[in-house]
């Protein structure tokens, strides 16, 4: 329509916890099928709808495959810029659809089966790439926002904070990321293992691992010009884990945490307001305040620019959770009339 296109928004339910189970949750999220999901408990009563919705059933490969992730590769290789990003409360599995579970250890790596949509996607590209005779150029950057700053996850040495800054012809961007190349699948999860365990986490009541700073990982695709009418290309496929919202009550957090809690909340508030100034249609249309957090600067593209986005909104199904579920839900929602001109 008019060159544009709306944002993809897919839900994935995660299955009730040992804990969740043994607590005896009750279970008020259910999928009804062709993208509708339900949600009741004592006062909600409430269906919502997506492009897709996965239950606690669906496995990583059908998450792949349904939520249009192989498509969003395909479009980055064509020069697109692409972005995909899990959200939802701590806890609530985008970590685990992003990457997978954590590997036990080196030397016991999670099962194939078990990889997730980034893993999945560097399959999907370089076997692409290798199909083309190797003209595609592949590099990698990965960054967090943790306190609001922009750290490198893959430059050596302790982290230090990356200056961000808006050109007229880049839009946003980090000066002095590092881009490191690659061409092999082991090559590119090992920077992502690298940089994951250089990734802010703190243990807290919610989640053992909890992720305290947004990552980006940016594979960046360049393909060298065929003929004149197949001139060079530069697509992006970025990945985003948005560090979870909490409450700052019910995660036990206090001192440093509870200072992170809150610049996580502040960001994620900043990028939710946004969102719904981006819902409403472009006529009526204010200022929309990326310059809000560094985060919504740097989504600035995939959100309102010339990017194409998928979002993978992430909740338990646990009657415990109902409030940030419900809140999820609704900024799931309102995402999916957000358009971008790609
Ligand atoms: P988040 O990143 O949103 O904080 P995680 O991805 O770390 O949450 O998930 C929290 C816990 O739930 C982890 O132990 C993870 O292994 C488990 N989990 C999440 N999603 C699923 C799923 N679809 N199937 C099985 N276990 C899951
Ligand atoms: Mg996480």
């Amino acid at each position: 329509e008019g060159g544009e296109t709306r944002l993809r928004v897919v839900l994935r339910v995660r299955p009730l916890t040992c804990t969740e189970t043994r607590r005896g949750d009750q279970q008020v999220v259910h999928s009804l099928g062709d993208g509708a999901v339900h949600v009741s408990a004592a006062r909600h009563d409430a269906t919502f709808g997506f492009s897709a919705v996965f239950d606690a059933g669906a496995s990583q490969e059908a998450v792949f495959e349904g939520s249009g992730m192989r498509q969003l590769v395909e479009l980055a290789m064509d020069g697109f810029s692409c972005t995909v990003f899990a959200f939802g409360q701590t806890g609530s599995g985008k970590t685990y659809t992003l990457m997978g579970p954590l590997a036990q250890s080196e030397s016991q790596p999670a099962s194939p089966a078990l990889l997730g949509l980034m893993q999945r996607s560097f399959t999907c590209l370089l076997e692409h790439s290798r199909s083309r005779g190797s003209d595609l150029a592949l590099t990698a950057s990965y960054l967090e926002i943790y306190n609001e700053q922009v750290r490198d996850l893959l430059s050596p040495g302790p982290p230090c904070s990356l200056p961000l800054r808006w050109s007229k012809t880049r839009g946003f961007y980090v000066e002095n990321q590092l881009s490191v190349e690659f061409q092999s699948l082991e090559a590119i999860v090992s920077l992502l293992l690298q940089g994951s365990q250089r990734r802010r986490t703190s243990a807290h009541a919610l989640n053992r691992h909890s992720s305290r700073s947004h990552a980006l990982l940016t594979i960046h695709i360049r393909s060298r010009a065929v003929s004149a009418a197949c001139p060079s290309k530069q697509g992006t496929l970025c990945f985003v884990d948005l560090a979870g919202s909490e409450r700052v009550k019910e995660t036990g957090s206090s001192g440093e945490l509870s200072v992170e809690a809150n610049s996580i909340n502040r960001s994620l508030l900043a990028l939710g307001h946004c969102i719904s100034l981006l819902a409403k249609s472009r006529g009526k249309r204010t200022h929309i305040p990326y310059r809000d957090s560094k985060l919504t600067r740097l989504l600035a593209r995939s959100l309102g620019g010339s990017g194409i986005t998928l979002m993978v909104a992430c909740i338990s199904p646990s009657s415990r959770c109902l409030s940030e579920t419900l809140s999820t839900l609704h900024y799931a929602s309102r995402a999916r009339r957000v358009t971008t001109r790609p």
